[in-house]
């Protein structure tokens, strides 16, 4: 069976229309599931007898982030091949295809920091990445809003500008004293995310997003290190590869039985923010996340300013010196337990 992206590289289709494109597509595989192309980047894919899921793998909302970026355009060319079918309906999301073209996290402005109408929240100020997370919201709308009474599913994936001690991580986003999915543990720890940190507030990431306005099981997912693309180890993707593709399939994703002994859980303890540029650290640019400290550690300075480790255990997530000011420098993290 022909399709138009047969033989076609998918990023160069996103490369051809950075700033979206109106150029939708509708089409059926020989096999029944149905394709349409919504924008640059936004794929979705539905079976002739869906399951009880509605599926988001999003990808690229910051663009160097190439791992998670390239296990999605396989999953995508293998459906297109009909190498592998979905099992239920499955929507791609190319987050940042501008940024994903000139190998930046960003072109102007961090995509993840946009969600939940902070796009829109500056008036006046329009750029690439403003533009497009409200369109996002648009089409998770759009995706979801055909089923309310399916499970729905949205994992946004990252890697980290910095190695971790765990080297995947998760961010469960705040539940507004929801209960916490034990199955969807299972899940991240079949994907080798063994490292979950529970957010504590609303934030404007993706996955609260989801998370919050539609009741969707989401996280924003860390599978490692930046890397260039083609050059990531894809065995190191082993484990979240084949678990995805085993949901998106609907085949047995050999969750292993519950057992919060096998997690690292971590809630936040603060952030710190950045104001001026006397911001500093004091310690190594190359410190993984999840680095605890001893107490009483000078961590930062900002002016006359210091901060130190203040809890036992409190670790670093996130450290990043070179944030605008007003914006958080990092995230500090102490172990927890589920409630
Ligand atoms: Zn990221």
């Amino acid at each position: 069976m022909s399709h138009p992206y047969q033989q076609q590289d998918f990023l160069s289709f996103t490369r051809a229309n950075e700033w979206g494109s109106d150029q939708t597509q509708d089409f059926t595989l020989g096999n029944g599931t149905r394709v349409q192309v919504w924008d640059s980047g936004v794929i979705v894919f539905e079976p002739q007898n869906a399951g009880d899921k509605d599926i988001i793998l999003s990808s690229g909302v910051h663009g160097n982030e190439t791992g998670p970026i390239e296990i999605c355009r396989d999953y995508v060319q293998a459906i297109l091949d009909e190498e592998i079918s979905v099992a239920h309906r499955v929507m791609f999301l190319f987050g940042n295809p501008a940024s994903m073209n000139i190998g930046e996290r960003f072109v102007e402005e961090n995509m993840n920091r946009l969600f939940s109408g902070a796009h829109s929240k500056e008036p006046g100020l329009i750029n690439r990445e403003r533009i497009r997370a409200k369109k996002l919201e648009q089409y998770v709308d759009d995706f979801y809003r055909v089923n309310d009474d399916k499970e729905r599913i949205h994992y946004d994936l990252h890697t980290a500008i910095r190695g971790s001690k765990n080297e995947k991580f998760a961010v469960y986003p705040f539940l507004h004293g929801k209960e916490y999915s034990k199955e969807q543990l299972q899940i991240m720890l079949a994907c080798d995310v063994n490292t979950i940190l529970l957010s504590n507030g609303p934030t404007t990431t993706f996955s609260y997003f989801s998370s919050n306005q539609y009741g969707a099981h989401a996280f924003t997912v860390e599978l490692g290190k930046v890397r260039p693309f083609g050059e990531n180890d894809m065995t190191r993707f082993i484990g979240v590869r084949e678990t995805l593709k085993a949901m998106i399939t609907g085949n047995d994703m050999a969750l292993a039985p519950y057992n919060e002994a096998d997690l690292n859980l971590f809630k936040v303890n603060r952030a710190i923010d950045k104001h001026d540029d006397s911001f500093q650290f004091y310690f190594a640019n190359d410190v993984v996340n999840f680095t605890s400290f001893p107490l009483g550690f000078k961590l930062a300075s900002e002016g006359d300013i210091d901060y130190k480790i203040e809890a036992e255990g409190e670790a670093i997530v996130f450290p990043n010196a070179k944030v605008a000011n007003g914006n958080r420098a990092v995230l500090m993290v102490v172990p927890t337990t589920l409630p």
